[in-house]
């Protein structure tokens, strides 16, 4: 949730590396994969990862031992969490026959990030702001929850703001010296007021305008389980209920809620299991 003390060159060096590694790194994991005539995946095979599946409409999928909603076309979304284990059973049930799959997934190694220099209250709230924040969590945690029954993420995914990546997806976190969740966003810091834009099609689902970690903040869903979180923003520029196309302006970079300057917290999750927006967007699957 916040910028780093690095020199801008520095960040940029270390930018270029880091695109680097990932491009060799992402060539290795990203596949379209086809297990049987009922089964195809589609995407990042990783820790953080976003699979695209595709089987008969008519089938039932399981993975992990729950049921996947699948659309009348046979698309349906799978999320690999950060901590998954690198081995999940995915079952294929039709009317006559029933598969079982191994989807086989690489590990990620995260960086540990330390945050020094936030008010202590951000890091270790007292009691009223504890409340606060549960309600907050609750009615954010209900958003993520919220079923569309729509496949708007095939308009494709593009980076909503143009900016230096500070905060990785995965890292473990180090706030004034407590360990603390690991970060499940991508930090992009960029000038305070540079325009956010929908990086796919969507619908929002929730603004709030003073979250207490997240400050201002947006959802998006995109169908089928897949949403995005926009947070610190300075000001929103959509409603509630809107529909918008990719591209469209959605908010501008500020600093609001638990954040060390201008910069946009940038989350993907499947329901409420967050995947990695980079990964997403350096291998993304033709629909
Ligand atoms: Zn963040």
């Amino acid at each position: 949730n916040f910028m780093m003390g690095l020199s801008k060159q520095l960040q940029k060096k270390n930018n270029f590396f880091l695109s680097i590694f990932i491009f060799f790194f992402i060539s290795n994991i990203s596949l379209a994969k086809v297990f049987s005539s009922n089964l195809e995946l589609n995407g990042s095979f990783t820790q953080g990862g976003l699979l695209f599946g595709k089987t008969n409409s008519k089938n039932k999928v399981y993975f992990k031992n729950k049921k996947i909603f699948v659309n009348n076309k046979g698309d349906f979304v799978l999320a690999i969490g950060r901590d998954e284990e690198l081995e999940n059973l995915i079952v294929i049930e039709g009317s006559v026959k029933k598969e079982t799959h191994k989807i086989k997934i690489s590990k990620r190694k995260y960086k540990i990030q330390r945050i020094d220099g936030l008010p202590k209250n951000k890091v270790t709230p007292n009691k009223e702001e504890m409340k606060r924040i549960k309600k907050e969590s609750l009615k954010i945690k209900n958003s993520k929850g919220i079923f569309l029954n729509k496949t708007l993420y095939k308009s494709g995914f593009i980076w909503p703001v143009k900016g230096v990546v500070t905060g990785e997806y995965g890292n473990q976190r180090v706030l004034n010296g407590k360990p603390r969740r690991p970060h499940y966003g991508l930090d992009i810091a960029a000038k305070a007021g540079t325009k956010i834009v929908a990086p796919s099609d969507a619908e929002v689902v929730l603004t709030m305008e003073d979250s207490f970690f997240n400050g201002k903040m947006i959802i998006l869903n995109h169908g089928l389980g897949l949403n995005s979180i926009y947070s610190h923003l300075k000001k929103i520029n959509v409603l509630e209920g809107q529909k918008i196309k990719k591209g469209d302006l959605l908010a501008e970079v500020g600093s609001t809620g638990r954040s060390t300057g201008p910069h946009l917290d940038w989350r993907i999750n499947v329901y409420n299991i967050a995947i990695d927006p980079e990964l997403l967007l350096l291998n993304q699957p033709k629909f």
